[in-house]
């Protein structure tokens, strides 16, 4: 069932920790199919190098395991309400990449300083919010999702493609699972040339808004020029 999307979000697990954005399995991706509102997540706790397509576990969007012999990624609730909550992601992607959750710890959102940023965030990363000591002890993987949703009241989930879950690390998120993982990886770039912008300079300000629109929009606005016609990305 799924083979390519299996494929796919074994593929998109894999970049991660490629990229070194996991540290040991403090990560996973997943992919959704919306023809069949069906999720392809990442197994809990098999080790990456011997992670095959089949080892993947397919839930229905309550969490229901449809096929797969073993346990879900512990965060797949996460995953879940944000394929609920946002209809035009296709995958998700979480780590504890290291400047991502730097930031994530400092509970400060990432602001633009520069094209690399406006290219993919139209506005600064956010933060969440603290989860309540309540939301913590019930559900917490599943108030995490509702905790990412709320800072995205004044953006888009196309224009904001990740942010930082408080005092824990970056979700990202794209239209399929790969694009998750790029995403991820853009993230940790975006936060690690943000600190040092920061370090060279304290008072270092945000880009312009016509510049952050300008590389923002040539990329994703209705008349992006940017790259070939198929490749918008
Ligand atoms: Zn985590």
């Amino acid at each position: 069932m799924l083979q390519r999307l299996r494929e796919q979000v074994l593929e998109a697990n894999l970049e991660l920790v490629r990229r070194n954005l996991v540290l040991y399995t403090f990560g996973n991706a997943s992919g959704i199919s919306r023809e069949e509102g069906l999720v392809v997540i990442k197994p809990s706790g098999v080790p990456y190098e011997q992670m095959k397509p089949e080892h993947l576990v397919v839930t229905d969007l309550a969490g229901n395991i449809v096929e797969g012999t073993l346990r879900p990624s512990s965060d797949l609730p996460t995953h879940l309400v944000l394929y609920r909550e946002f209809a035009e992601i296709g995958g998700v992607a979480h780590t504890h990449s290291e400047y991502a959750t730097a930031w994530a710890q400092a509970r400060k959102p990432i602001p633009c300083f520069g094209t690399t940023h406006a290219d993919y965030f139209h506005g600064p990363v956010p933060a969440t919010s603290d989860l309540t000591d309540q939301e913590i002890a019930e559900e917490y993987e599943k108030n995490t999702g509702h905790a990412i949703v709320r800072s995205l009241r004044q953006t888009r989930p196309s224009a904001t493609p990740g942010v930082l879950v408080a005092h824990h690390g970056p979700f990202a998120w794209g239209e399929d699972a790969g694009a998750a993982a790029h995403n991820a990886v853009i993230l940790e770039a975006l936060a690690r040339m943000a600190y040092f912008t920061l370090g060279i300079n304290a008072a270092a300000q945000p880009a312009g808004n016509t510049l952050h629109d300008k590389h923002y929009l040539r990329k994703h606005g209705k008349d992006a020029y940017y790259g070939q016609v198929e490749d918008k990305r």
